[in-house]
């Protein structure tokens, strides 16, 4: 191997050549098992990322540990864990799932098919805080990941289980294909690449067809589109809808959820983990599952076992009014670059036209803006793929950040330095349409070291949601009304969401304790007011179900309250 690592070192200073650096910039190590960590700085960030990219590519390196700075990076930071040592042991688990994404959800609910003590640890105030809830919801087919990825592998095999998953947990799913438009020859020869991986991953129904059999289908494709990749397994969920569905059946089947909750420390004795310290205190536990997000490669870190590392990249999505429904129904694109699917625009299952995402390389993880530029790429694609949509008519816009890992493919795997600790990292997409694939792949590599695990014979896979008032006939919604007055008092008019279904979130499995945490479930606030009208009256309620005052409540958990001194009219100063 020492000859070997010669090689890669020397491939390395070679690829730098090309980057305007001092020699003495950057410096590179690599271990026997092929990770190669990077230190030093660079003048911008890109340069830093391109450079983790370019050493990742490198015959013989297995993924890559990035320390380089840059303006703006942010350190890894670890938090001070002895005064939450300090708390002693607080609770008790055998697995112990860190972080409240569609990845950890899923990983709880397909882990209650087994008699283990399950707790969810998420430090947020709510689940789907992280990517989970700034993505487009849209379940690839896996026609551009790179083939004998495990991307590209759990992304097709995780697609076609979505419709099961939908049925059992009774959430909206919709199968409407996707697009990949060429307008023009300069396009042919991407378009029949990414067509030629869909073949090689298995990606079922895959063609290249005219632009006019694709306005056929879809009669808002732009004119000038000459022919596409269409994909029919393509596919649309509401992110936040499953993610809760997971938790609330993996409630149901006994897992248990810590909110507000950040692990700060990993225990790990003679190789083996011990335990967690977190913000609440100790838990010991036999098995830590790794599924942080942005963050695992730190929770990595804490278990001595960090061998890649998270770059985040921005993605900016932007939110059309209701009136647009109907106008396109399937994801349109355009051949992508790089590393980002090339977004474009889909109408999620609600019927909401959504367009995006960008994709910009950020030093911060917590770097959520939405700027200039990434409206005008967002605004302009999306005019450019579609007619007779109004620009005009967006109500709203957000970003996240994807969790990318230098080689860009997903780590899922046993710690080959601690045993009981399973990563799960680099999910960015597509981690939400790999999602039932990753639970399995997790389920297998946790019965691999636990083989005599018994199966939870109660385990019900089938969640009935609560209807949403929205979706009733008036028979419906006069019986629901009779039966509880709650249903006829409209808090969100344009969404149409009601104090009853409010109140149900507040007090459901996983109770909404802020704002976003109501609007995740009921969809208060999502519509064309964005809130104007009903956020004081979710506000009035969250104060009044959880006996805080006003200025308590917050948008999303501590430091976001919404109040910033007691208001006139309202709960307990209304004296
Ligand atoms: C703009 C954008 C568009 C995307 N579009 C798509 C798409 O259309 N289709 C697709 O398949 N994928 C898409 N993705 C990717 C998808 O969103 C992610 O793959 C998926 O959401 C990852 O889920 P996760 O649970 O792994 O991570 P997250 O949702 O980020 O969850 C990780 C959780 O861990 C918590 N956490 C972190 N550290 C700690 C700690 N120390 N203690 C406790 N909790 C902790 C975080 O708060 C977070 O809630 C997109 C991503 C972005 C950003």
């Amino acid at each position: 191997m020492t000859a070997n690592k010669q090689e890669i070192l020397a491939a390395f200073s070679e690829g730098l050549k090309k980057f305007d650096l001092d020699s003495s910039a950057v410096s590179a190590r690599i271990e026997d098992d092929g990770i190669l960590t990077l230190e030093g700085s660079t003048k911008t960030w890109q340069t830093a990322v391109d450079i983790g990219h370019m050493a990742a590519k490198l015959p013989g390196v297995h993924n890559v540990v990035s320390d380089l700075t840059a303006p703006g990076a942010v350190p890894l930071k670890r938090k001070d864990s002895a005064p939450y040592r300090a708390m002693g042991v607080v609770d008790k688990a055998d697995v112990v799932i860190i972080g409240g994404g569609v990845t950890g959800c899923a990983i709880a609910r397909q882990l209650t098919q087994y008699r283990v003590n399950i707790l969810l640890l998420e430090k947020e105030e709510d689940l789907c805080e992280g990517s989970s809830k700034a993505n487009n919801g849209m379940v690839h087919s896996g026609y551009d990941s790179k083939p004998a990825s495990l991307k590209a592998r759990l992304n097709v095999r995780g697609n076609a289980q979505y419709t099961k998953w939908s049925q059992q947990l009774g959430f909206k799913f919709n199968r409407t294909g996707s697009f990949v438009c060429g307008f023009g020859e300069e396009d042919r020869a991407a378009i029949e690449g990414l067509y030629e991986n869909g073949v090689t991953n298995g990606v079922p129904g895959i063609e290249i067809i005219s632009g006019n059999r694709a306005r056929e289908m879809e009669p808002g494709l732009s004119d000038s589109v000459q022919f596409a990749l269409w994909t029919p397994s393509a596919g649309y969920a509401e992110p936040y809808e499953v993610t809760l569905a997971l938790a609330e059946n993996a409630v149901d089947n006994g897992a248990r959820f810590r909110l507000g909750c950040e692990v700060v420390d990993i225990l790990t004795k003679d190789g083996r983990v011990q335990g967690v310290v977190t913000t609440q205190g100790v838990i010991p536990c036999d098995c830590v599952i790794n599924a942080a997000g942005l963050y695992a490669d730190e929770i990595a870190e804490m278990a001595g076992d960090r061998f890649y590392s998270i770059h985040p990249r921005r993605g900016a999505l932007v939110i059309f009014d209701k009136e647009n429904k109907g106008k396109i129904r399937t994801f349109s694109g355009v051949a992508p670059n790089n590393y980002t699917k090339g977004g474009g625009p889909e109408e999620t299952p609600e019927g909401t036209l959504l367009w995006g995402p960008s994709a910009l390389e950020v030093p911060d993880k917590e770097d959520r803006d939405v700027d200039r530029e990434d409206m005008e790429f967002i605004l302009e694609k999306g005019m450019r793929l579609t007619k007779g949509i109004d620009p005009r008519s967006v109500i709203t816009y957000f970003s996240g950040n994807r969790a990318a890992t230098y080689s860009e493919d997903f780590v899922i795997q046993n710690s080959r330095k601690i045993k009981g600790f399973i990563h799960v990292a680099g999910i960015q997409s597509p981690g939400f349409a790999s999602a039932p694939a990753i639970a399995e792949l997790v389920e297998s590599l946790y019965l691999g070291q636990n083989p005599d695990t018994p199966i939870n014979t109660a385990f019900n896979p089938i969640r009935k949601p609560e209807p949403a008032f929205r979706d009733c006939t008036q028979e419906e919604r006069d019986r629901l009304i009779a039966e509880n007055p709650a249903y006829g008092r409209v808090v969100c008019r344009c969404e149409t969401v009601t104090e009853a279904e409010i109140l149900r979130a507040v007090h459901g499995k996983i109770p909404a304790r802020t704002m976003d945490a109501v609007k995740r479930r009921t969809r208060a606030g999502m519509g064309r007011c964005q809130s104007g009208f009903c956020g004081s009256r979710v506000l009035e309620l969250l104060a009044r179900e959880w006996k805080i005052d006003p200025s308590e409540v917050t948008l999303k958990g501590k430091g976001s309250e919404i109040l910033v001194r007691p208001s006139r009219n309202t709960g307990r100063n209304a004296e």
